[in-house]
């Protein structure tokens, strides 16, 4: 019985089609374990669509005992740099998955790759073509109109075979001949009218140097890579759905000839991730580095993985992510809002809380004694009694939210306005008496019996609850806050920036976050989560308000 991605996802193991072609695939005895891998080109950061596609080929490995590859797709020369291949790493890494002793480089196999395709050369089944690019365009056809066979098509094999060698051996220029697979001018996938497997390209590469004059397509190179490796179950995106004719083409020959074993990897193709309000390509993250719009690949605002670390996402908030978008068939848009719920949600379990004031403005307790200081209890998360409480220090004057005084209150405002009284978090009941404008204050008194946790402070109705910092021990810092980095929820061009996604602004916040630690996360009460930059601790971006 063939899988099909109908809806028969009610059983709980097998919830989406890949799962089910693959439960389907263990079951009747095709493969003792799965073996899958993420194939990056290491030609830039890895993005959240990367992600997506991390957590699905790990998470199948990890669900089914099987493992996960970690493959660099370093075919392409001219593009490549250790740069990104060291962030990769730390990428997965960081997402929380292990390739254990399985990281491989396309480039281990440029050898094997071309004694292949000598095979095929010997074999009839691959050509040497001395067309110009231009000239094997022309030939190529179009979607309605069949190729033409090139008039190199027919040469001999040993011919072939001598210049492919010279073109290894740099004896040709650029673009000069191509290596051909021998399949179909005439056929309705243009995928399969003779695709090209090597080009001449006299480039170093970042692995072998300057051993080689030719490099191998993706598609050659791909599919025979997963091979090598005995990946069961090869995932793609869409895109390559006309790709997978030849994917097969190639390994089909070369197993016939005993060159590569069965059972032959399975390419399946699932939806690639689009996100509202960023753009998930690579060149479009180039260029918005390159052309200076962010402060570089991981700039907060980004959504590459390296930018996600500094905003303060986590791991855990993306393979949820991962998990509740989970695979499909056709391509859709997922809102960004969902990222951010499961962002909240893991960040709401593991974040302490603690007390910022984003827009600083004084308040003073005109009844309260100067010198006078008291010690008042908060709780570091409301939902976990076991993570404590902690000090904070209370004296006459304070900073509050400035948009928590109104001179004149709007409708339905429950916060300080003259003659009104609100609860100061974890301390007393205030009432306002007034604000001086020249020196930028609020005055208040306050009712000494109304002390949180003392008998009788809830005899106090009030329905402003505002948070507060003593002045006296709050320290000034700066703090980013990060919004969303297009305006658009579908961007179409880098003419669709937010010209606010970010502000700095300098804040006061309590004593104990003088310690907090690169990447050390937090919950600011009232104004979402916050995390230490992992450049510079003292500064706090904002990952997402609640
Ligand atoms: P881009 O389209 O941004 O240039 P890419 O496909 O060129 O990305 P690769 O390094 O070739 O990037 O991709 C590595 C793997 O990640 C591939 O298997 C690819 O299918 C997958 N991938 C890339 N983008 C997405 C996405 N938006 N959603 C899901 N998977 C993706
Ligand atoms: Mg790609």
């Amino acid at each position: 019985m063939a899988p099909s991605s109908s809806k028969t996802a009610n059983a709980p193991s097998a919830s989406n089609f890949i799962r089910q072609i693959v439960e389907h695939d263990l079951a009747g005895g095709k493969h003792k374990s799965v073996r899958t891998r993420f194939p990056p080109e290491p030609n830039g950061y890895l993005h959240f669509g990367h992600a997506k596609s991390i957590c699905l080929n790990f998470g199948l490995a990890r669900d089914y005992g099987g493992v996960c590859h970690l493959r660099f797709d370093d075919t392409n020369p001219a593009k490549e740099e250790q740069e990104y291949v060291d962030s990769i790493i730390d990428a997965v890494r960081w997402l929380g998955f292990d390739w254990g002793e399985h990281r491989y480089f396309a480039s281990d196999y440029f050898d094997r790759l071309y004694g292949f395709a000598r095979n095929l050369v010997e074999r009839g089944l691959a050509y040497v073509d001395s067309l110009t690019a231009e000239e094997i365009r022309a030939h190529r056809g179009t979607l309605t109109e069949h190729g033409r066979n090139s008039p190199y098509r027919d040469r001999s094999s040993q011919e072939s075979l001598d210049l492919l060698e010279k073109m290894r051996k740099g004896e040709f220029p650029d673009g000069s001949h191509v290596l051909r697979a021998k399949i179909n001018m005439q056929s309705g996938n243009i995928n399969l009218r003779d695709p090209v497997m090597y080009r001449i390209r006299h480039a170093e590469h970042h692995r072998t140097g300057g051993a080689w004059r030719i490099y191998p397509s993706y598609d050659w190179a791909h599919g025979v890579s997963d091979a090598i490796e005995r990946i069961t179950h090869s995932l793609c995106t869409l895109e390559f759905e006309d790709h997978r004719p030849l994917y097969d083409w190639f390994n089909e020959r070369l197993a016939e000839a005993g060159l590569l074993e069965r059972p032959l990897p399975q390419q399946i193709e699932f939806a690639r991730l689009n996100l509202t309000y960023v753009m998930l390509s690579k060149r479009r993250l180039i260029q918005l580095v390159d052309e200076g719009h962010v402060e570089g690949w991981d700039d907060p605002r980004m959504p590459t993985l390296v930018g996600a670390r500094r905003r303060g996402y986590t791991p855990e908030g993306f393979r949820r992510f991962a998990e509740r978008i989970g695979v499909a068939k056709a391509d859709s848009w997922i809102e960004f809002s969902i990222l951010e719920d499961c962002m909240r949600e893991h960040l709401n379990e593991i974040a302490p809380r603690r007390i910022a004031v984003l827009d600083p403005l004084k308040l003073v307790i005109d009844n309260y004694p100067e010198g006078r200081e008291e010690l008042c209890e908060t709780p570091n998360h409301p939902q976990k009694p076991d993570w404590g409480r902690r000090q904070a220090s209370f004296s006459r004057e304070l900073w509050i939210e400035r948009e928590d005084y109104a001179d004149v209150p709007p409708k339905g405002y429950f916060r300080l306005y003259p003659g009104n009284r609100v609860r100061l978090r974890y301390a007393y009941v205030i009432e306002c008496i007034g604000y001086d404008k020249d020196t930028d204050t609020v005055h208040c008194k306050l009712f000494e019996d109304s002390r949180s946790g003392t008998p009788g402070a809830d005899t106090y109705k009030v329905k402003g609850n505002i948070h507060w910092l003593s002045a006296k021990h709050a320290h000034a810092a700066e703090v980013r806050l990060y919004d969303r980095l297009f305006a658009t929820p579908q961007p179409e061009g880098l003419g669709d920036l937010n010209p606010g996604s970010k502000k700095i602004v300098s804040v006061r916040l309590e004593p104990s976050l003088r310690e907090a630690k690169a990447e050390e996360r937090f919950q600011f009460e009232r104004h979402g989560y916050f995390v230490a930059d992992r450049a510079d601790a003292s500064v706090f971006n904002r990952t997402v308000t609640l």
